[in-house]
């Protein structure tokens, strides 16, 4: 194995572990267009590449767009999943209380 790249070539692995699908709409990809499939993680963590490929999704480029974005919409906060209306004060454990006695 040839050492001493920083980034780990996981596009070839992914490619070589998954089928040449679409995770989200199921379109196949043959190899003249494998460019327009790419490698999401799930986990969102690029450095994450266990070699069993369980942190890959291949996606095409247009489903790979729609998920980060949706992801961002999220990040972006819609509202509403309860992390709102924080105590005036800054005290961690008051809150930690409350979890627990709910
Ligand atoms: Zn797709
Ligand atoms: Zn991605």
């Amino acid at each position: 194995m040839p050492r001493g790249k920083p980034h780990s070539p996981y596009r070839e692995q992914a490619l070589k572990l998954l089928p040449w699908i679409c995770t989200r709409c199921a379109r196949e990809f043959p190899a003249s267009r494998l460019r327009e499939l790419t490698v999401h993680h799930v986990d969102g963590d690029h450095d994450n590449n266990p070699p069993d490929g369980s942190n890959w999704e291949l996606l095409c480029i247009y489903c790979h767009e729609n998920e980060h974005a949706r992801v961002e919409d999220a990040k972006a906060g819609g509202g509403g999943d309860g992390k709102e209306a924080p105590p005036a004060t800054h005290r961690p454990f008051a809150g930690l209380g409350r979890k627990l006695r709910k």
